[in-house]
């Protein structure tokens, strides 16, 4: 069945708008690269002004060309753009690659241009890549198709690359080049006018020659759709995307502590967690990973074992391997025992397996056959520093033979000369080597991870609460644009199932003395006024408050310490003291474009300190809910220290999920803290909430 992106990348004709005679033009270079990488169709160049161009004979005009065109690719003038495009809808043209530039990059006007193009490719019912991109590439043998303008030509493997920079795209080439990575298809998608990277996720995602999916993206045009699209490729096949600007979009003004701390960048990789995708941080470390991932098996769980030559190597992939969450195996007596009987006396058999300068390509072989047999061993690294006696080549081809018997991954780590790895380029057969233990540490953690999220059962239900939710609306809706009252924050939260301290609002003193009379000393005293959010800072919290003359006078301080901070007192917030526990924050923030975001974290003022935070994007499972509780540095705390108890994490992952479908059903939340959640083993409640709602 043909595929939507078919007569682009598996054309059987192309006509070439704006073929060149000029060496030096990208026109001839496109054209050259369809002749030289010996594309299997048909190629008629097109341009009014030549009779012949690199030995085929020239069109004027594509509805000169006397048979079916497949796939145009357009590199005209950015004013003759329309009317190429005319000739190729009246001619039947199937798909269309623009490479001219001029277009939304440039500004508004240019930006029009392209929504025009955009709206006649649709309404033709053709796909289009770009405009502003370098092209296209299927490696098929079928099809040997290199539509792009760049110097270096693809090798066949199994990554379905798509950049969406068109220079990075040429050095991406560059590398795969200098590394010997193979590629099904590359796409440069310029300005993404129509062919996104959604619809290539999609396109690779039944693809049986396209193991692994890498992305360099700039930008993502629908963030909704893409983690919906990634969710379900990801289970299929890893994706894996290096997404630039993870420091230069910076963080949105906010007030929340969750709003201060989620940037930008912290809201993609949340996304990209939650569906699966792997992100990289340069493109260096993306195809270490890939590597890792297109020729291993994945592993069953977190546990390294190092086989190596030289202590120091070892050391730093230990350290490496550890930071980064994996496991050092702990062998089997067993095991341990089977390598003592063949390996020298000076060598060590505790994980990492030492084995001295001396080890042959034998060692190798058997070493890591006994490492991977035992179970306490997921996958490992083996690490050579060439010795002056035995060829790093027959160590590799002995490391493979052992590693192709088995099914956990293994990776090399080869501190060899460049002759070497020059000798192994071409080769496919081998585990994936790598030049220093960090980098081969790290593509082992991304591969566990990977394997873990394909392991975790798809979908199991996120739990649906009853909820009053009118009456949150109600609520919400007593503020145009800016914080709820203090008391209808807490009335949110009590709707939704979260528990709360005993409070009392009350307008007057008076009534706050008795307010503190119902709730039973001691008590906590905090002042309500507008725009009051930060209270500590003006002196509006009091803790501790053991009767009604300390309630009294905290009451005569509070009144003078806030209005020194410049706000008038409007009534009084009265709670039960609370103790126990570990202080924690939930929270809430709203990116314009991917929606809402949950965070969990050490609350209270460790939030600033340390910012031991993690995120989450609704819809949660009650797994995730724990994962992202789990996954906080100072988890340990919350499990409980030194014979004090632990949290009740069910409770507080009950806490996520439930804001989690607070934050689905009321998208007029922008921001929400719960600072702190007192997490105490048996009593555990929110003390302090505040939420900002957005105008309508
Ligand atoms: P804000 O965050 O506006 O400064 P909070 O209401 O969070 O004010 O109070 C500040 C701190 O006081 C909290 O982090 C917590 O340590 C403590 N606190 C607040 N309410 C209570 C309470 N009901 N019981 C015990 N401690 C409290
Ligand atoms: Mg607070």
């Amino acid at each position: 069945m043909e595929r939507p992106l078919d007569p682009i990348f598996s054309p059987r004709s192309i006509a070439v708008i704006g073929a060149s005679r000029r060496r030096d033009s990208i026109g001839f270079a496109l054209l050259h690269n369809l002749i030289a990488d010996q594309f299997s169709g048909a190629i008629y160049p097109v341009n009014p002004h030549a009779s012949s161009v690199h030995s085929l004979k020239c069109y004027p005009s594509v509805a000169a060309i006397p048979d079916p065109i497949d796939l145009a690719v357009i590199l005209v003038p950015r004013d003759k753009v329309p009317a190429a495009l005319d000739d190729c809808l009246a001619h039947g043209v199937r798909g269309l690659v623009v490479i001219t530039a001029g277009f939304s990059e440039t500004g508004p006007e240019g930006a029009a241009r392209e929504k025009e193009l955009r709206e006649r490719v649709r309404a033709a019912g053709v796909r289009m890549i770009g405009p502003n991109c370098m092209g296209v590439i299927n490696t098929d043998t079928a099809v040997s198709l290199n539509a792009t303008f760049a110097p270096t030509p693809a090798r066949r493997g199994s990554i379905g690359f798509v950049s969406q920079s068109g220079a990075l795209g040429v050095a991406i080439l560059n590398v795969a080049q200098d590394l010997g990575i193979g590629l099904t298809q590359f796409v440069s998608m310029g300005n993404k006018a129509d062919v996104s990277g959604n619809d290539l996720l999609v396109h690779w995602e039944d693809d049986p020659e396209t193991r692994v999916i890498a992305m360099y993206l700039e930008s993502f045009g629908n963030p909704r759709r893409f983690t919906e699209i990634a969710k379900r490729v990801s289970r299929k096949k890893p994706i894996l995307v290096v997404k630039s600007g993870r420091t230069a979009e910076g963080a949105r003004a906010a007030s929340s502590h969750t709003g201060a701390i989620a940037g930008t960048d912290v809201t993609v990789s949340a996304f990209l967690d939650q569906c699966g995708v792997l992100r990289a941080n340069t493109i260096e470390e993306l195809f270490d990973v890939a590597r890792a991932l297109d020729r291993c098996p994945l592993p069953q769980g977190f546990r390294v074992g190092i086989v190596t030559n030289a202590g120091g190597p070892a050391i730093m992939a230990t350290d490496a391997c550890v930071n980064l969450g994996l496991q050092i195996s702990e062998l089997s007596d067993a095991t341990r025992a089977g390598l003592r009987a063949f390996l020298p006396p000076e060598a060590s058999v505790a994980n990492p397996v030492d084995m001295i300068a001396s080890a042959t390509a034998e060692s190798y072989r058997r070493t890591l056959a006994a490492v991977l047999d035992d179970p306490s061993v997921d996958m490992a690294l083996v690490i050579n520093v060439t010795p002056l006696l035995s060829n790093p080549i027959d160590i590799l081809e002995a490391v493979g033979a052992v590693a192709r018997e088995r099914t956990k991954p293994v990776l090399a780590v080869m501190m060899a000369t460049d002759e070497f790895y020059e000798a192994i380029k071409e080769t496919t057969h081998l585990p994936p080597v790598y030049r220093f233990p960090e980098s081969a540490a790290r593509a082992l953690f991304l591969l566990a991870r990977y394997a873990a999220w394909v392991r975790r059962p798809a979908e199991t239900a996120v739990p649906a609460f009853a909820v009053e939710d009118a009456a949150v609306a109600r609520l919400l809706d007593t503020v145009a644009d800016g914080y709820l009252d203090p008391a209808d924050a807490f009335r949110v939260l009590d709707l939704y199932g979260i528990p709360l301290a005993r409070w009392r609002q009350v307008p007057t003193r008076e009534e706050a003395l008795a307010a503190a009379g119902e709730i039973g000393y001691p008590v906590v005293l905090k002042a309500v006024a507008p725009d009051l959010v930060h209270k500590s800072e003006a002196g509006a919290v009091q803790v501790d408050l053991r009767n009604a003359a300390e309630l009294a006078q905290a009451l005569d301080r509070m009144t003078a310490s806030v209005a020194a901070a410049g706000h008038a007192v409007d009534g009084w917030l009265v709670q039960e003291m609370a103790r126990g526990g570990h202080e924690v924050i939930f929270g809430i923030t709203t990116d314009p474009r991917f929606g809402p975001l949950l965070m969990f974290g050490l609350g209270g003022k460790y939030v600033e300190v340390f910012q031991d935070v993690r995120f989450g994007v609704p819809p949660l499972e009650r797994g995730e809910a724990l994962d992202m509780i789990r996954a906080i540095r100072g988890f340990k705390l919350l499990e409980g220290v030194r014979g004090e108890p632990g949290a009740d994490l069910d409770l507080l992952a009950d806490v996520l999920l439930r804001l989690a479908q607070l934050a689905q059903r009321h998208p007029r939340i922008q921001e929400l803290d719960i600072n702190p959640f007192l997490a105490a083993a048996d009593h555990a409640r929110a003390l302090d909430v505040r939420i900002r709602v957005g105008a309508r």
